[in-house]
């Protein structure tokens, strides 16, 4: 676990424990960060166990929700459907036709079929960020960093939601 034998000799019993406790915990934080790489967690919460602060601000249920699935990349999806049914990535396309990958960047920045629903509550959040990509673009809009921010990407991501289901 990183500590040698030398140093944990070194200190009292209770010491002791509350170390091996505390990096046991530290392991097995990092990796369940490692099994879930595409969850976004800003700086602010990366060694901290608490909630996202979404979580609690967010309380009409459909937009928490839709804000979580995003955030996880678990929205219903040609993506997420592939995963379960072995169909290989690059053939994992929005119903658009657009022949790009049904991806969070995709539905977020590009998709024909959310369209009217991007202009009214992802572009207006775009116009302080230019000149990055979609990815950094969206990991800014999804961290949860700013509450409006917060608030129209989840307004956004029910909106689709519901046009797609
Ligand atoms: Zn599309």
């Amino acid at each position: 676990m990183g500590l040698s034998s030398q140093a944990i000799l070194c200190m009292q019993w209770d010491e002791a424990k509350s170390a091996l406790k505390q990096r046991i915990m530290d392991m097995e934080r990092q990796a369940d960060l490692n099994s879930c790489p595409n969850f976004r967690v800003p700086d602010t919460h990366k060694y901290r166990p608490l909630p996202m602060t979404y979580l609690s601000q967010l309380e009409i249920y459909k937009f928490r929700k839709s804000f979580t699935l995003a955030r996880c990349e678990a929205f219903t999806s040609m993506v997420l459907e592939a995963r379960f049914n072995s169909i290989p990535r690059e053939q994992r396309l929005c119903p658009c036709g657009s022949d790009e990958i049904e991806s969070i960047e995709h539905m977020m920045f590009r998709c024909s079929r959310h369209k009217k629903i991007r202009a009214k509550y992802i572009t207006p959040l775009l116009k302080d960020m230019a000149g990055q990509s979609d990815s950094d673009y969206c990991n800014q809009l999804l961290l949860d960093y700013s509450w409006t921010t917060t608030k129209l990407v989840a307004k956004s991501r029910a909106a689709c939601h519901s046009i797609d289901s």
